[in-house]
């Protein structure tokens, strides 16, 4: 599979704009791995995520607040031979972010990242109920190292190329 790094913020910042869903992994104090699929919205480098007050993530988190989070943009299937079961892959980028989740507390800061998460979706603003900002739990995550990458680009050499939308 042909693989090539993707470089620049506003190329990474892209990838991730594009996505519906991340996948946050963590790891609990004997190192087992727990990864869940959640929503999200990013501002400036910063990934902003809700949750409940409480639960199995937020006592994992608050002993081990380290965090990895992949974003994968829809795959579509790809092929240059329709015969040759190798030809095959899957187009699509992602991206991998390390961090450490940091819970923020403010009502304010709380409300602008229920914007933020929010604007992800559905590309504008709401207000929020008192109890309903008081009640969720808004974790951010600035990370400190990010990596990018496009898979299943076809070959510039391919005689035949097709593109699947829908597999
Ligand atoms: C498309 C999608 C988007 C989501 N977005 C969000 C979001 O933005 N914020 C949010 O808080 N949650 C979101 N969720 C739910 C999230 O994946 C977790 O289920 C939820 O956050 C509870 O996690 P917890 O560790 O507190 O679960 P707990 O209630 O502590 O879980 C108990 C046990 O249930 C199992 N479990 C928990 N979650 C899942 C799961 N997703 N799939 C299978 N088994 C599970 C695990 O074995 C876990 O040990 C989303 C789920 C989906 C499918």
């Amino acid at each position: 599979m042909r693989t090539y790094p993707l470089e620049g913020e506003e190329r990474i910042e892209k990838v991730i704009r594009a996505c519906k869903l991340c996948y946050l992994g963590m790891a609990d104090e004997n190192g087992r791995p727990y990864v869940l699929p959640m929503n999200f919205g990013y501002e400036k480098g910063v990934v902003y995520l809700h949750s409940a007050q409480k639960g199995g993530s937020i006592s994992i988190l608050e002993k081990n607040p380290q965090v990895c989070i992949t974003f994968c943009t829809d795959p579509g299937l790809v092929w240059q031979d329709e015969e040759v079961a190798c030809s095959y892959r899957m187009r699509a980028e992602s991206v991998i972010c390390h961090g450490k989740v940091m819970f923020e507390e403010d009502f304010d800061e709380k409300v602008k990242a229920l914007n933020i998460i929010m604007r992800q979706y559905s590309g504008r603003e709401f207000s929020y109920s008192a109890p309903a900002v008081r009640n969720v739990k808004i974790w951010k995550v600035a990370p400190d190292e990010v990596s990018a990458k496009e898979f299943g680009v076809p070959s510039k050499n391919a005689a035949r190329y097709k593109d699947r939308a829908q597999f």
